[in-house]
């Protein structure tokens, strides 16, 4: 499967923000948008095209989606009752990788699909190694039974006690296994972003 390698700050860097992509890194002061703040000042001026590439770009890289998979789901949103970029919304936070790290099981979006690509994720009681799988409501996302002997899973139970997840969301910190209650609002999203800017540039 394609997949980006290089260095994720530069993303960043390309529009201009903070898209928290490693972490708990970027809260600290070795992000590089904070070291390049002064730099990322002296942007010269966007036309309304680049403005509305950099909000798709934005949304791709904070999800971790390839091109043709973000325009698939774009199609797909568009096919939806309602509000376009609403619906682009609701279907990214569906992602069962998203759902992964919204949980806290992991400290990026990057580091739960290697979560679920390597196998130690169950939806509904069965492996699945497909990030892009879109979680329904009712579902329950919980761990592989030989995954909960890794060192990784021990130190999560710790982690986990004070982290808070979505209201969409349940988890229960005993069993690290989490349900979707309901399917998110566009309101209940984490990434914030301009959908209709992303509907006007694939309307060209
Ligand atoms: Fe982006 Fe995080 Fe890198 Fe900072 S540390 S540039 S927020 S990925």
């Amino acid at each position: 499967m394609a997949r980006y390698t290089a260095s994720v700050c530069k993303l960043c860097r390309r529009c201009s923000e903070k898209l928290m992509l490693k972490g708990s890194r970027c809260l600290t002061p070795k992000c590089a948008m904070e070291r390049h703040r002064r730099a990322v000042g002296r942007r010269r001026r966007v036309s309304d095209r680049g403005l509305q590439l950099i909000e798709k770009q934005k949304v791709r890289y904070t999800y971790g989606v390839l091109e043709r998979q973000f325009r698939r789901t774009f199609t797909q949103a568009e096919r939806q009752l309602g509000i376009t970029g609403d619906n682009l919304q609701v279907l990214l936070e569906r992602r069962l990788d998203n759902v992964v790290y919204r949980l806290g099981f992991a400290e990026s979006r990057a580091q739960a699909r290697q979560l679920v690509q390597h196998g130690h994720i169950m939806l509904n009681g069965r492996k699945t190694d497909i990030p892009s799988c879109l979680v329904k409501e009712g579902d329950v996302i919980s761990w592989k039974e030989s995954s909960v002997n890794t060192e990784y899973y021990k130190q999560l139970v710790e982690s986990i006690k004070a982290r808070s997840v979505p209201s969409w969301l349940s988890l229960d910190r005993q069993k690290l296994s989490g349900q979707a209650i309901s399917l998110p609002t566009p309101d209940e999203v984490d990434a914030k972003f301009d959908g209709q800017a992303i509907v006007e540039y694939y309307s060209r």
